[in-house]
């Protein structure tokens, strides 16, 4: 039976750099994964470019039953520390907007950046090792089907149950469940919303428009609103606007969406002399959405008469669409999973369980979830560097 310092399950973002920063220190690491290779979301991540940060990171960014429990990992391991390995590697990189840091090449380079890390740090690497059990018996036992690993902490990284085609698979989430750890119900987030049948055959046929919105969805833990492009799918909506929403949403609920953020719409036809008619609206609707969207705006929502009353209520509306979602498109588009283990049971400096000494938790299986824009890797990375500097 191999007996090693430090067992991780999951060689994605927050597996890899808890292995180099761990082996750094020089503890024996041996990181496991079931999927033939390391990594496969970062490499189809950010349209293959992975945005492997946001230089304006910060806990508001991230969602959470606790939402401060993220503060302390993030300040031990910031944007500018994964930039400064991004540089020492010689990776080109640019900022997309709002802080995206993007490879200008391939999301490749970044793969193999924690590999040769992971390497000179004398961490082993296993991939295809399907993990059939873990036992505590005093140290761990992880038992693969070739082997069986001793060891004193365990690492657990296998991230969530997004893209299941991706490895994602709920261990993770049975191995705290196993240790008696508390679990926030999982949802999918950053994930595209299924429109109603009503608002399906409304909207969908326009399919492929998209518009610059402010969308907003509010819950128990906080609000999220973001002015980004919204895009009507074949199902529902979608665009950065609508999967930042979406992680806040919960079923039940509307989003509420402002089709022309900062103008009055309805100025022109309240001008004197001006032409009151549904031409009128369309013509200034289109100021700010894509004609076709205008055009089916006014189809639906044109008051009966044209008083200064039904102007201003269509104005109103405009301004405050409330958007009734069926649901979600599901793990299987979801870019990210929220919920997860619980943080009350994690030590926000290390990420140990305060109950299981040598039991980690660490990236996306935790219940800290990142907006859109690299804030998930920075994350994984940050919870990743905490656990290895301590494990
Ligand atoms: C399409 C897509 C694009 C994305 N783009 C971005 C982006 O550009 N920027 C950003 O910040 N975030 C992005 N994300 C989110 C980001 O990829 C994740 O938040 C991040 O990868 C989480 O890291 P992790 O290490 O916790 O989990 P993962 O990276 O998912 O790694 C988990 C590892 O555990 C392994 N594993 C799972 N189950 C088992 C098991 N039973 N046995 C053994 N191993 C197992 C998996 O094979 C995997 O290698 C994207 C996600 C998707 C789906």
């Amino acid at each position: 039976m191999p007996k090693v310092d430090i067992v991780i399950l999951g060689a994605g973002a927050a597996g890899m750099m808890c292995a180099l920063e761990a082996g750094r220190r020089g503890r024996r690491v041996v990181l496991l994964d079931h999927a033939e290779r390391v990594g496969k979301k970062i490499l189809i991540s950010g349209g293959g470019r992975c945005n492997f940060t946001n230089i304006h990171c910060r806990a508001e960014n991230f969602l959470s039953e606790n939402p401060h429990f993220a503060k302390s990992a993030l300040a031990r391991f910031t944007p500018q520390d994964f930039v400064a390995m991004v540089e020492r590697h010689g990776i080109r990189y640019h900022e997309k907007t709002l802080g995206q840091l993007f490879c200008d090449r391939s999301a490749h380079d970044i793969i193999t950046m924690l590999e040769r890390e992971c390497a000179e740090a004398g961490v082993r690497i296993l991939v295809g090792a399907k993990v059939t059990s873990v036992v505590r018996e005093g140290r761990f036992q992880v038992r693969t089907a070739e082997t069986i690993f001793e060891s004193e902490a365990l690492v657990v990284a296998t991230g969530g149950l997004s893209i299941p085609r991706m490895g994602a698979t709920g261990l993770g989430y049975s191995l705290a469940e196993q240790f008696g750890l508390r679990i926030i119900p999982c949802r999918p987030g950053l994930v595209p919303l299924v429109f109603s049948a009503e608002d399906r055959d409304h909207w969908c046929d326009l399919a492929g428009v998209s518009a610059e919105v402010v969308a907003d969805a509010r819950t128990r833990q906080g609000r999220g609103t973001f002015r980004e492009k919204m895009l009507v799918t074949h199902r529902g909506l979608s665009g950065p606007a609508i999967l930042q929403v979406s992680s806040y949403w919960r079923p039940g609920e509307a989003i509420e969406v402002d089709l022309a953020p900062d103008i009055l719409v309805t100025a022109p036809l309240l001008a004197r002399n001006a032409r009151r008619d549904s031409a009128a609206a369309v013509l200034a609707l289109r100021a700010v959405l894509p004609a076709r969207m205008a055009e089916r705006w006014v189809a639906l929502h044109q008051p009966e008469d044209w008083t200064n009353a039904s102007l201003a209520a269509m104005e109103q509306l405009l301004h405050t669409w409330k958007m009734m979602p069926a649901g979600t498109e599901g793990y299987a588009k979801a870019e990210v999973t929220a919920g997860g283990v619980d943080t009350a049971e994690l030590d926000a400096k290390t990420m140990q369980s305060r109950k299981i000494s040598g039991l980690y938790f660490i990236g996306e299986v935790v219940d800290v979830t990142g907006w859109l824009g690299g804030y998930n890797f920075q994350w994984a990375w940050a919870s990743g560097a905490s656990a290895g500097r301590a494990v």
